[in-house]
């Protein structure tokens, strides 16, 4: 969920976000709650979304985390206390805060889950030319994020060998 936020985010743009299915109560279950980005939110996510990709980048070069990027995660997850529920085979976090303060904690949760946890050895970056998105591999050689990188690199690739021949 992380990478899908760490996408550009242009000032006034509208973020959306399910946060429906984290509420109590059953005929809200499905509304999915619209707000604009204020420029204070914008600022926010995108200065957690920095030290978020500093994590990340550390994590795949196998490098110590930068400190800043620890204390920005730990300190947007405090803001917002959850409480891990199982609900049917699913894990759901209750966050006890405003949906801004809730949505930069889920996003700092999930950061936290991925680098502090197994899946970390399976972070990788995006080796095609042009994308450099993070991803975690579904198998341990994988070097790109998905089928279509994997084509884009394997023809430039081809483009390359075909100019040196
Ligand atoms: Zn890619």
């Amino acid at each position: 969920m992380f990478i899908e936020a760490a996408r550009e985010i242009r000032p006034g743009e509208e973020l959306t976000y399910d946060y429906a299915y984290r509420r109590e109560g059953g005929a809200d279950e499905d509304r999915e709650e619209r707000y604009a980005s204020t420029r204070d939110l914008l600022r926010e996510l995108q200065a957690l979304r920095g030290q978020v990709r500093a994590l990340l980048a550390a994590a795949v070069r196998r490098r110590t985390l930068p400190r800043a990027a620890v204390a920005a995660v730990n300190r947007a997850v405090a803001a917002a206390p959850a409480v891990a529920q199982l609900e049917a085979d699913e894990l759901v976090y209750h966050y006890n805060a405003s949906p801004p303060d809730a949505f930069l904690a889920d996003i700092a949760t999930s950061a936290i889950t991925l680098v502090g946890g197994p899946r970390r050895d399976l972070l990788r970056r995006c080796a095609a030319p042009g994308c450099g998105r993070f991803f975690v591999a579904s198998r341990p050689r994988q070097t790109w994020c998905g089928p279509s990188c994997g084509n884009r690199a394997r023809l430039a690739r081809f483009h390359q060998r075909r100019r040196a021949a």
